[in-house]
């Protein structure tokens, strides 16, 4: 098999449902989508003309928090060489959040990468949460649910009674200081029970984008799917603790003295 071109993988995102004109967040590996022809730049221009001119890129371009954040020079961590490549390019915007982060480009961008508050970094003022009340989708390219981060959008909307803290550098008065910054943080392997609810209700589209498996979906019909059910358990994303999963440990055990 040739491997595909940026308009082949553009074809492939219109078929999958992404719209012309809209607001698409995407989290992807670029180790799942490729060979492509062009790499990962070839990748990004497919989304680009997949949602033409007047639509929105948005991903995820979080960092360490171990250092000051630069937007203009931090590079992102664990978000992949797509993510990494599309916030350096001219024209692209980045959020100031010092570890949650995101890039976005296209008519929406500045509205996305508005200043945010520090915590939470994935609350209903932040990129995600923008993205919900805009109305946009949620594409994951090579990568399941355990890495989408708007199901931590429904998290805060939910109120769940978790919430771990977690160093980040910020200048406060012109001087770096670290703060710590509450998130609703735990292993998110259990994000992945979300494929099941939305495929029986046919609220999620899966096809092949180069030889990566892509879900998309609509940011609202995510949200909406997980804060019911967050609504019935709140403690549905968390391991069981007779699992032992040391991020789910840290989770359940901040449940009571977590700020809100
Ligand atoms: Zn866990």
């Amino acid at each position: 098999m040739s491997e595909p071109s940026s308009d082949d993988l553009a074809a492939a995102l219109r078929a999958l449902g992404v719209r012309p004109s809209g607001l698409l967040l995407v989290h992807s590996s670029f180790k799942a989508v490729r060979p492509v022809q062009g790499g990962p730049l070839a990748l990004i221009a497919a989304l680009r003309k997949a949602l033409t001119p007047t639509g929105t890129l948005v991903m995820p371009t979080m960092t360490d928090g171990e250092s000051l954040f630069d937007p203009a020079r931090t590079p992102s961590f664990g978000m992949g060489i797509t993510a990494e490549l599309f916030w350096q390019k001219p024209g692209v915007l980045r959020s100031d959040h010092p570890g949650g982060s995101f890039a976005a480009e296209g008519p929406l961008a500045a509205q996305i990468c508005a200043p945010q508050p520090l915590s939470p970094p994935h609350g209903p003022d932040s990129p995600v949460g923008r993205v919900h009340a805009l109305s946009g989708q949620i594409l994951l390219l090579g990568v399941g649910h355990s890495e989408n981060t708007s199901l931590h959008l429904a998290e805060a909307l939910a109120h769940v009674p978790y919430a771990v803290e977690h160093p980040c550098v910020v200048l406060v008065d012109g001087v770096a200081r670290t703060l710590m910054i509450a998130e609703t943080d735990h292993c998110c392997e259990r994000f992945r029970l979300v494929d099941a609810w939305l495929r029986e209700r046919g609220l999620q589209q899966e096809g092949k984008v180069g030889r990566a498996h892509g879900r998309l979906c609509d940011a609202r019909s995510l949200v909406s799917i997980a804060c019911e059910q967050l609504t019935a358990d709140p403690l549905i994303f968390l391991c069981p603790l007779e699992d032992h999963c040391e991020q789910c440990t840290a989770a359940h055990a901040s449940i009571g003295r977590a700020q809100a």
